[in-house]
């Protein structure tokens, strides 16, 4: 999992926040969707920048996998959160559409400010992601499940990172760190960023 910092987040100008604000209050006019779709671009181009691209729970590159926002604590449950700078990061495809993380409710105490959730998995950005989890051998490839936190376990067990699947996509996130692809990461981000235009 990515570790990132508070000071990354998005930022939101004023006409941004209110044009937010009324999406949450359920005040957004069909009018105004080219508004959203905006908003949701400038997310994604921003995250995907601070990401380097990568997803933020299993580390791959996003180059040939179509980035997904991704909000940490579901959208559906936590609408006020739908647009709250840290709930919000890009993940892959299987991350994103991990059925559990689908089913499972991530925050385990609410709180009005979003900084003093509780949640149920690790986050990238209110947590030390390190301190949560433990590898077999020096390659961050195979979990020492019993010795990570439980909060790491439950993220584990969550995304179902001790399957076959997973310890694929982890040894190829290694060999990627040993063999970096060169890559145009400004070029690559405003190409793959766009998608959600496309398809408006
Ligand atoms: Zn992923």
């Amino acid at each position: 999992m990515l570790q990132l910092s508070k000071k990354d987040a998005i930022v939101y100008d004023g006409d941004e926040l209110e044009h937010i604000k009324n999406i949450i209050l359920d005040y957004a006019w069909e009018d105004q969707k080219n508004k959203t779709i905006t908003i949701k671009n400038k997310i994604s181009k921003h995250t995907l920048k601070k990401q380097e691209c990568k997803c933020v729970y299993c580390e791959q590159q996003l180059i040939w996998l179509g980035p997904q926002i991704e909000h940490i604590a579901d959208k559906s449950k936590y609408k006020q959160y739908g647009f709250e700078p840290l709930n919000l990061v890009i993940a892959c495809a299987y991350c994103n559409g991990s059925s559990k993380k689908h089913d499972e409710d991530t925050v385990l105490y609410e709180h009005e400010r979003y900084e003093k959730c509780e949640f149920k998995i690790v986050h990238p950005y209110l947590d030390n992601v390190k301190e949560h989890f433990v590898y077999l051998m020096d390659g961050q490839v195979v979990y020492d499940y019993k010795k990570c936190t439980p909060k790491g376990m439950f993220t584990i067990d969550t995304f179902g990172w001790d399957s076959y699947q997973y310890l694929l996509i982890f040894q190829r996130v290694q060999d990627q760190k040993n063999k970096p692809i060169p890559i145009d990461l400004e070029k690559l981000i405003s190409e793959i960023s766009g998608y959600k235009r496309k398809n408006n």
